[in-house]
């Protein structure tokens, strides 16, 4: 079945994995929400987008902040009288630093960017998709399914695990209303997501070891993964080819997770 006409929701689509699938979506005729933190980009992206003959609105917000998530979402319904397919993906690496030295606020500002704004995101929806039946793709990481390789992102790791659990409770919950909720776990794609979200040069000197991806790439190809690879995935969880997939957790990584 045709995508032309529906209409997605995406958080953190001025960069990364959230423009590759707003850019690969609009493609397909689904007319994007993108949102983010960072106006100039989305404006950017949404040229983009119009460049390839296609429509999207842009909303700057903060995907923590519970007021501003509800108004990202009435102003999209509002715009396009309906809402099929949400990307809950705005993400930070958040404060790199051993336990002891993170303080609250940093833990936090990670959970909240990465957790709540999942919970956010999906709950200002609901009504939305349950109209038509929808799907809902959260991206959490490979690092939330097991230890990162490096110490200092347990705030991150803990947000990504937690993401999981989150997108297979909202599966089971929301099957009645015919909402897909699955969820994607990327390992090293090639963002901005270190420049974007990097902590400060004094945490990383503390940790003493630096982040590790795996030397000489992910197995299957000898580098770390493009955003466009990760948009495919995202395309096929929202089409009609995966219309009986719900509650997994989809691995992308090329075989970064096994090393
Ligand atoms: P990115 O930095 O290129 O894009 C993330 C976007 O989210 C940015 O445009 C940023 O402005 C936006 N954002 C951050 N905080 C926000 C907030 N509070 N409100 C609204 N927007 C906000 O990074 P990316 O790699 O494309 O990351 C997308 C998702 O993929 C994240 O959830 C990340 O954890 C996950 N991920 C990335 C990798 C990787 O290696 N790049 C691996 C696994 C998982």
């Amino acid at each position: 079945m045709s995508l032309q006409n529906k209409v997605a929701l995406i958080t953190g689509a001025g960069s990364g994995i959230g423009r590759a699938a707003a850019l690969r979506l609009a493609k397909e005729g689904v007319k994007i929400g993108l949102v983010d933190l960072k106006e100039e980009k989305l404006k950017q992206v949404k040229q983009d987008i119009e460049s390839q003959g296609g429509e999207a609105m842009i909303i700057d917000t903060d995907v923590s902040d519970p007021k501003r998530v509800e108004q990202s979402v009435k102003e999209i319904y509002e715009k396009w009288n309906r809402i099929d397919f949400v990307f809950a993906n705005a993400g930070i690496n958040g404060t790199v630093a051993p336990i002891e030295d993170l303080s609250p606020e940093e833990w936090d500002q990670t959970l909240s960017t990465n957790l709540k704004s999942t919970f956010l995101t999906v709950k200002y929806s609901i009504p939305h998709l349950k109209v038509n039946g929808g799907s809902v793709v959260i991206t959490s990481s490979i690092n939330g399914n097991r230890t990162f390789k490096g110490f200092g992102m347990s705030a991150y790791s803990s947000s990504k695990a937690a993401q999981v659990a989150f997108g297979k409770m909202a599966a089971l919950e929301l099957a009645r209303y015919h909402i897909r909720v699955n969820i994607i776990c990327p390992g090293a794609i090639e963002t901005n997501i270190g420049q974007n979200t990097f902590p400060e040069k004094e945490n990383l000197e503390k940790i003493k070891i630096p982040i590790e991806y795996p030397e000489g790439g992910q197995p299957l190809e000898h580098k770390a993964g493009e955003p466009e690879q990760v948009a495919d995935l995202v395309h096929f969880l929202f089409s009609d080819a995966s219309n009986h997939i719900t509650g997994t957790k989809i691995f992308i990584d090329g075989a970064e997770s096994l090393l």
